[in-house]
């Protein structure tokens, strides 16, 4: 994976990019600008650039220029969730277009682009993205907008990144990736190809499960512009405490990313081990589908697992109702282990013969892997296992 365009290497950038020491009393971390309005000298003449807390804040804009510099991208827009973030890229296209996205994309991303964007005129075509063929079969005339998430979410399958781009182009379209389950650290697809990235910075990027915010970095200025358009017009806004937060966050992204793939990988050698446990979903076991992809498109493998146990749902749901350690909830990404179950929980939104299609039965867990201690976490699925 290519190193940040810039030179300086991901924790210096996370910790310094977009914020130099703040006027007036050079205080090291960028203050909580908990205003709605800014003075005018004149009618229209904004003294430092700012007029108005929808249109833009100062500790949003340290947080764009901080999330812009992790993705290795020029611009950077930050948002009140994942959602309103994925919004905007939606409320870019116009009545008519078409979009391709990943069968098995996040279900609140399905669900505004078939249950809101549809009635406004722009449609969709789901595919699995690891058969490059199907995909080629996907793209008509109006088809103006690829959507990607990798890893996906639950099956944890990893989708070319770079070959996708390159079918995308061929056909003038534009490329997002959802990065939120690789986080920038990573994974940086900007640098694969791909147009844009969004992120629920709910998930890794805040990584303490204590706000809720989303985020789009892109290279290319006009598509930006309308973006920034949007944020200001449709007003989707995060707090500037929740950016304040979200600064505080990205500090420790490496340190905790580090952790949460050392982790994963400790808990996947205890349930390979295990009798119990019949398939396991993770994309650094060489028997992975596209284990050679994640190689070569991560830099690690990232915290997020499924696996099926044995003995169906009753021994998923007594499994998930002995854990102590892991906590039985949905999201992700969080400094402390959750635990989940697909298809009663995050995914219980999918039909039912989508689901079974995906691999998403009763038997199936998701763990998504803290930074606790790796042997007090093996020794909580153990004794819940056992
Ligand atoms: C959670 C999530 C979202 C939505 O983000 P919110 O912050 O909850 O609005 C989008 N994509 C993925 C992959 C997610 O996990």
């Amino acid at each position: 994976m290519k190193e940040q365009s810039n030179g300086l290497k991901f924790s210096t950038l996370a910790i310094h990019a977009g914020q130099p020491p703040a006027k007036p009393y050079n205080a090291v971390m960028t203050p909580v600008y908990q205003t709605s309005t800014y003075v005018q000298a004149s009618p229209g003449t904004f003294v430092e650039g700012y007029d108005y807390g929808r249109t833009a804040n100062p500790t949003r804009t340290a947080l764009e220029e901080n999330l812009a510099a992790l993705e290795g991208a020029k611009f950077g827009l930050c948002f009140a969730s994942g959602c309103a973030a994925m919004s905007a890229v939606l409320h870019s296209l116009n009545a008519g277009d078409h979009v391709v996205l990943c069968d098995d994309v996040y279900g609140g991303t399905f669900r505004l682009i078939d249950k809101v964007f549809l009635r406004m005129g722009i449609t969709h075509t789901t595919v699995d993205m690891c058969d490059l063929a199907a995909v080629e079969k996907t793209f008509n005339k109006q088809t103006k907008l690829v959507w990607i998430e990798t890893p996906t979410n639950p099956m944890l399958k990893v989708i070319d990144i770079g070959r996708i781009a390159a079918m995308a182009r061929a056909h003038n379209c534009r490329v997002l990736v959802d990065n939120t389950f690789a986080s920038p650290y990573l994974q940086t697809p900007l640098t694969l190809g791909a147009d844009i990235v969004c992120h629920s910075v709910t998930k890794y990027i805040g990584g303490h499960s204590d706000v809720i915010g989303g985020a789009l970095m892109l290279n290319d200025s006009e598509w930006a512009e309308r973006l920034y358009f949007l944020q200001n017009a449709v007003g989707a806004v995060p707090a500037p405490w929740d950016c304040f937060l979200t600064l505080r966050s990205t500090k420790t992204l490496q340190v905790r990313m580090e952790r949460h793939c050392d982790n994963a990988r400790k808990v996947v050698d205890f349930l390979k081990s295990s009798s119990k446990v019949e398939k396991i979903y993770y994309p650094g076991l060489a028997s992975h589908p596209n284990h050679d992809i994640a190689r070569a498109q991560m830099r690690d493998f990232g915290g997020m697992l499924s696996a099926r146990i044995k003995g169906g749902l009753s021994a998923a749901k007594s499994f998930l109702e002995r854990l102590k350690i892991f906590s039985l909830a949905e999201s992700l990404g969080g400094v402390e282990s959750l635990a989940e179950h697909p298809a009663i929980m995050t995914h219980a939104s999918i039909p039912a013969e989508a689901r079974k299609k995906l691999g998403i039965d009763d038997g199936l867990i998701r763990l998504s892997v803290g930074i606790e201690d790796a042997e007090d976490l093996v020794a909580d699925l153990a004794q819940a296992l056992g």
